[in-house]
């Protein structure tokens, strides 16, 4: 699968990952299986969080990434709540512990913390510093909150702003992907595939029929065309995988996401959209 800069020209990665959310009320050996096949499929891109089963969503990571771990770009975010300087290191470490990892690839918070963004910042660069982190971002951040993270880290630190992005959910493109896009900062894809509600309709089933692809395909091709976007759908079956990896061969024309664009049209800017 070609890989794309991820947050700096050198850090090149997956455009398709690996969402883990929910993965601990799945079958362990089928949710393991998934994410195995999918790093052999080149979706080496895994995305996780202390917060998903607390902590277990991550032990399962580990066990899944045994011997694998340096084929696989590993994203694990800190919770808000625990976002205080010294509380930041805490959490990656024992992320670290439950990944059963000495480092993170890159390293979020989750969404906007109460705790003052100035320390949770100085601890990814203690933990960048100490090798524990490779890369830091946020999630859930609008631009407002991107431009006080991008001044208090410095031009070139933030890598990554994981958001809200799929068909029915086009809200970022109004303005925190462009942003992000100007700045070379990656715009990780949540819920790529809509979570519990994928967006169907008349015009995705007819692109994918004519594609002899499935209309999941043609929704995550729609998103990664942008080179700046990453997708990470969360899947708990070898064959969803599968599935969704056919998506990285998928290169859409310019009238097929006219088609779509107009099927699924990003709507008024309401603010910035979470799960
Ligand atoms: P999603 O990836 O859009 O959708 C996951 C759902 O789609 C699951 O029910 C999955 O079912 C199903 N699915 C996947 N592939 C399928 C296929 N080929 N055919 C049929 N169904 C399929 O939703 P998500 O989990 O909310 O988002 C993806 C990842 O983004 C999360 O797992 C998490 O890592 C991250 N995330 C981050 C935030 C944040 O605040 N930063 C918020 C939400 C999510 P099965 O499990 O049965 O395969």
């Amino acid at each position: 699968m070609e890989l794309r800069p991820f947050g700096h020209p050198d850090r090149r990665v997956s455009p398709l990952g690996l969402g883990t959310w929910n993965l601990e009320i799945d079958d362990r050996a089928a949710a393991i299986a998934a994410l195995r096949r999918g790093v052999d499929l080149g979706l080496a891109h895994v995305d996780t969080a202390e917060m998903y089963g607390s902590g277990r969503v991550e032990a399962i990571v580990g066990e899944a990434l045994r011997g694998i771990r340096d084929r696989v770009f590993l994203v694990s975010k800190v919770l808000p709540s625990n976002a205080t300087e010294a509380g930041t290191i805490k959490a990656c470490e024992r992320s670290l512990k439950h990944l059963s990892t000495d480092r993170l690839d890159c390293y979020l918070l989750h969404w906007p913390s109460t705790h003052p963004l100035e320390g949770t910042i100085r601890a990814f660069e203690k933990l960048q510093k100490d090798g524990k982190i490779r890369s830091y971002g946020v999630s859930n951040f609008d631009v407002e909150g991107l431009e006080q993270a991008v001044r208090l880290a410095g031009p070139g630190k933030i890598a990554c702003n994981q958001v809200l992005y799929n068909l029915s959910e086009r809200t970022v493109e109004h303005a925190v992907l462009p942003w992000c896009e100007a700045r070379g900062i990656a715009v990780a894809a949540y819920s790529p595939l809509g979570a519990t509600r994928f967006p169907s309709g008349k015009v995705l089933d007819d692109l994918a029929a004519a594609r002899r692809a499935t209309p999941r395909q043609i929704a995550l091709a729609f998103l990664i065309r942008r080179k700046s976007v990453f997708a990470i759908p969360k899947s708990g079956s070898v064959a969803h995988t599968e599935e969704n990896a056919g998506a990285a061969s998928i290169e859409l024309t310019d009238d097929e996401a006219r088609r779509l664009d107009a099927a699924f049209p990003p709507g008024p800017w309401r603010g910035l959209a979470t799960a």
